[in-house]
């Protein structure tokens, strides 16, 4: 038997056929146009999980379930997307609109749960029960496992790490609110510093790798600069290393998970920040515990195809 997850993401819709030992043995992708109304995106959901079954020589008989993460909550008792903030989606009742189409049983979760939950049974977080995982991307996300469970919240909000506020009055947050961690760790807060730091010191590499058009920076700009020597983009990598230390240090001293695994698009470049955010975390963290006691900071094993293997979990 095998199992379909899908990972419902803003910009594609990938659907996977996965197999009982968590491999995905077939994917494809389609775009999202998330601007369209709920009913024809996951009309075009259901068919793209119709279209990988046929095209694999199956039948929907052979598909034991279909588990879809979402980017936004989810009220996975209803199988209702609550909200997603860059979607039209509110209250929307995906796992029936999707059982028009698809005659399994069909199950929703948000996307970083997804992630968090396949990540603790396939990836870096196996072995651990209590585990988290971050993503640093252009938002910042996550998920608890607590007790090899997803810990969704009372109200399926749990895990939006990305929105504490690390400082009062702070930057501006896509959320409304100012301060807020994913306003500094995310991959938009690091490229916004970098920026910042690249015009105010136009002799920096940070400039000169860009021949001066900020639109050309991404977030690798700084690291690389960095690595070359460049004082500025030093100074730009230490502070985001400190900002994201931040964020973990909260976490850690409000739910001491034994391990917090970081993935998101920041994981590609993670081996170049990970071990000075690990040291810091390790050195703030409230107890002065010894250091087998200490919440294992790490990087994912898995990218966001995590997401397609942990929806077929569910
Ligand atoms: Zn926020």
């Amino acid at each position: 038997m095998y199992s379909i997850g899908v990972n419902f993401d803003l910009t594609y819709i990938t659907a996977g056929i996965v197999d009982e030992k968590g491999n995905i043995i077939y994917k494809e992708a389609i775009p999202t146009l998330k601007y369209r109304e709920p009913e024809a995106i996951l009309k075009d959901l259901a068919a793209l999980c119709l279209r990988i079954v046929e095209k694999n020589g199956l039948v929907i008989e052979d598909i034991k379930s279909v588990g879809i993460g979402c980017y936004g909550s989810v009220d996975t008792e209803k199988g209702i997307m609550i909200y997603s903030s860059y979607f039209k989606f509110k209250n929307v009742p995906i796992v029936s609109i999707l059982q028009k189409y698809i005659h399994v049983p069909i199950k929703c979760e948000n996307d970083a749960n997804c992630y968090a939950l396949a990540e603790s049974k396939y990836g870096a977080t196996k072995g651990y029960s209590n585990s988290i995982i971050v993503t640093l991307g252009t938002a910042i996300s996550g998920g608890i496992i607590i007790n090899n469970k997803i810990y969704s919240g009372k109200y399926y909000g749990a895990g939006e790490f990305g929105h504490h506020v690390i400082v009062f009055g702070g930057e501006q947050c896509e959320c409304g609110r100012k301060g807020c961690w994913a306003a500094y760790a995310s991959q938009k807060g690091l490229l916004r510093d970098a920026k910042i730091m690249a015009v105010r010191h136009p002799e920096s590499m940070l400039f000169k790798m860009v021949n001066g058009d900020l639109r050309l920076m991404s977030f690798r700009t700084p690291f690389e600069a960095a690595q070359k020597g460049d004082k500025y983009a030093k100074e730009v990598v230490e502070t985001y290393s400190k900002y994201v230390a931040l964020g973990l240090i909260n976490i850690v001293n409000i739910l001491q998970p034994e391990a917090i695994a970081i993935g998101g698009r920041m994981r590609k470049i993670g081996d170049m920040f990970i071990d000075d955010v690990a040291k810091l975390v390790g050195e703030k963290t409230f107890g002065h515990l010894e250091v087998e006691k200490k919440t294992k900071i790490m990087l994912t094993k898995m990218d966001y195809d995590a997401v397609i293997i942990g929806a077929t979990m569910l």
